[in-house]
C-alpha cells in the first residue's frame, strides 16, 4: 500500500515513510491509493477473536509486507497488553438498541491511548531500522499529551517534549504528564495559552535551524498510523453485534473527525454502517458543515467536553479528499481559499454524498448533563461529558429501532470527575491503576512564553537526527 497526499503533491510514500512524516510536504494528509476491501467471510471470521488478532487482520492491508504477519501481531499484543480490561475495548448494553463501546481502558484513561500505544511501538520499531533519532514536539490542553508521553516513555531513539500552558489544564491531567519521571520525557509548563504554546511548535517545524539538526515530529491525529488503529475497534464491536449480517450504526463524540473518519474507513472496507452520527458540542462547525454545508471557523467557548472544543477539524480534509472524487488539485485550491478567509462552502453533490452514512448533531450542555443522569439512574453507568455528547445524539438519531447503536465512550468519567459530580452528585473514583497520581513525584520545566527561550531549552536536550 502506498500513501499520497490530499493536496496531490509529492511522491508516494509506503507506510514506515508515512508514519514518521506526519504532514505532508504541500500541508495535505497523507491517505492510502484506495481503500482495501475485507470480505463477507473476513469480516464473519472475525466474531469471537480477540482485540489484537482483529487488529491485525484490519490493519495488514495498511502495511502490506513493510511488517510480517508475526512482527505485526508482537506489535499489537504488546501494545493491548497495557490495557486494564482483558476485551480492551467491550461493549456494555445500556438497552434494547443502545450500547457503549468502552476505548478509556489504556493507560491514561483516554480513547487516544488506542492508537497511541501503537503508535510508540511503530517509532520504535522503524527507527531502530533506519538508525535515526526522532524528537517529538507537540502542544497539548490535556489528553493527547499525557497519552503520547505514556506511549513514548522509555522508548529508544524518540524524545518527547510537550509543552502545557502553565496553570491551564486539570490537576489530573497535568500530573498524568509530570509524573512519568522517564528521562526521554520532558514536560514544558509554558506562561500564557494553549494557543501560545500551539504557535510555538508550529514556528518550530518551520525553523530551519533546529529542522536542520533534528527529526522533528508530531504525534497528532493527523497522523495516518493513528487514525489506522482506530478503525480496529469498528470491526470488533460491529463482529460481536452480528456483522456482516446486521448493520450497526455508531454515534462518535467528535472534535477533530479522526475517530469518527476512521468509522467511515471501516465503512469503505466493507463493514455494514448503517449510520455514522457527528456528535459535537456547541463548539459546532462540523455540525453545520454536515447539516447546511457551511464549513466556517468562529471563536472556541470553553465546555465541559473541552477535547472536542475545537474550531478547525483536521481530519475533515480527508473527508473532502474522497467527496472531491480524490482528486488532489480540487482539494489543494478548496483548502487553501480556506485558509484565506476561514469560511467553506460545502458544494449540494458533496454534501449529498456525505449524508449517505454520516448525519450529524450538536448537544447543548443540559442535554449533556441530562444524558449523564438518565445513563446513572437507567442503567447504571457512569459516563463522562464527552461521551454524553455521543450517547445524547445518539438518542434522538432518527435510525430504525431494530438497528443497535454503539456511542464511543472516550473518556473515563474519571478524568472529568467534577463535570460528572456536577451532573450526577457522584464523584468517580480514579481506577486503581493510577490511584497514587497524587502521591507521584513530578518533574516539570516553567518557561516564560518566549519562542526563544522554548526553543534554546530544546535544542540543548535533544539529540539530532543522526547523532
Ligand atoms: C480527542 C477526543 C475526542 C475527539 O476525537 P477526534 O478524533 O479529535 O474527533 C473526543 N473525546 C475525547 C475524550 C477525546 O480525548
Amino acid at each position: 500500500m502506498e500513501y499520497i497526499s490530499t493536496r496531490g503533491g509529492g511522491t508516494p510514500l509506503n507506510f514506515e515513510q508515512v508514519t514518521l512524516a506526519g504532514l505532508a510536504g504541500d500541508g495535505g494528509l497523507y491517505v492510502p491509493t484506495h481503500w482495501p476491501k475485507l470480505t463477507q467471510a473476513e469480516i464473519a471470521n472475525m466474531a469471537g477473536l480477540s482485540y489484537p488478532e482483529v487488529a491485525v487482520r484490519v490493519m495488514k492491508p495498511f502495511i502490506g509486507d513493510i511488517l510480517s504477519e508475526d512482527e505485526l501481531r508482537t506489535l499489537c499484543e504488546k501494545a493491548y497488553g497495557r490495557f486494564a480490561h482483558s476485551a480492551v475495548t467491550p461493549l456494555v448494553q445500556l438497552d434494547g438498541q443502545h450500547w457503549l463501546l468502552e476505548l478509556f481502558h489504556g493507560p491514561t484513561l483516554a480513547f487516544k491511548d488506542v492508537a497511541l500505544q501503537l503508535l510508540g511501538l511503530l517509532f520504535e520499531t522503524f527507527l531502530a531500522r533506519q538508525d535515526r533519532h526522532l524528537t517529538v514536539v507537540g502542544a497539548t490542553s490535556g489528553d493527547t499529551g499525557s497519552a503520547a508521553i505514556d506511549a513514548l516513555a522509555g522508548r529508544d531513539k524518540v524524545d518527547i517534549f510537550m509543552l502545557h500552558p502553565d496553570g491551564r489544564i486539570s490537576d489530573v491531567q497535568r500530573r498524568q504528564m509530570t509524573t512519568v519521571l522517564a528521562p526521554n520525557v520532558h514536560n514544558i509548563a509554558i506562561d500564557g495559552s494553549f494557543d501560545d504554546a500551539q504557535a510555538m511548535v508550529k514556528r518550530m517545524f518551520a525553523d530551519t535551524l533546529v529542522t536542520g539538526q533534528f527529526a522533528i515530529s508530531a504525534v497528532n491525529s493527523i497522523n495516518w498510523a493513528r487514525l489506522m488503529a482506530q478503525i480496529v475497534y469498528y470491526f470488533y464491536a460491529a463482529s460481536q453485534l452480528g456483522s456482516p449480517h446486521r448493520k450497526v450504526a455508531f454515534s462518535v463524540p467528535t472534535g477533530n473527525f479522526g475517530d469518527v473518519f476512521a468509522g467511515y474507513v471501516a465503512a469503505q472496507m466493507g463493514l455494514p454502517v448503517e449510520r455514522l452520527i457527528v456528535a459535537t458540542n456547541v463548539n459546532d462547525i462540523l455540525h453545520r458543515a454536515l447539516s447546511e454545508g457551511d464549513y466556517s471557523t468562529g471563536t472556541v467557548t470553553p465546555t465541559a467536553a473541552p477535547s472536542m472544543d475545537i474550531q478547525i477539524s483536521s481530519n475533515f480534509e480527508r473527508l473532502l479528499f474522497d467527496l472531491e472524487g480524490r482528486d488532489g488539485a480540487k482539494t489543494a485550491a478548496r483548502m487553501s481559499a480556506f485558509e484565506e478567509t476561514r469560511k467553506m462552502q460545502i458544494d449540494p453533490h458533496m454534501r449529498a454524498k456525505a449524508a449517505e452514512i454520516f448525519t450529524s448533531s450538536r448537544v447543548d450542555p443540559d442535554s449533556m448533563t441530562l444524558a449523564m443522569s438518565q445513563a446513572q439512574e437507567k442503567a447504571g453507568e457512569v459516563i463522562d461529558p464527552h461521551t454524553a455528547i455521543g450517547l445524547s445524539a445518539a438518542k434522538t438519531a432518527d435510525i430504525d429501532p431494530s438497528v443497535p447503536i454503539v456511542t464511543l465512550a472516550t473518556a473515563h468519567p474519571a478524568k472529568f470527575r467534577e463535570a460528572v459530580e456536577r451532573a450526577t452528585g457522584t464523584r468517580p473514583i480514579l481506577p486503581r491503576r493510577i490511584g497514587d497520581l497524587f502521591d507521584r513525584e513530578e518533574a516539570c520545566k516553567k518557561l516564560p512564553g518566549d519562542y526563544d527561550a522554548v526553543k534554546d531549552y530544546i535544542t540543548a536536550k535533544a539529540t539530532p537526527a543522526h547523532g
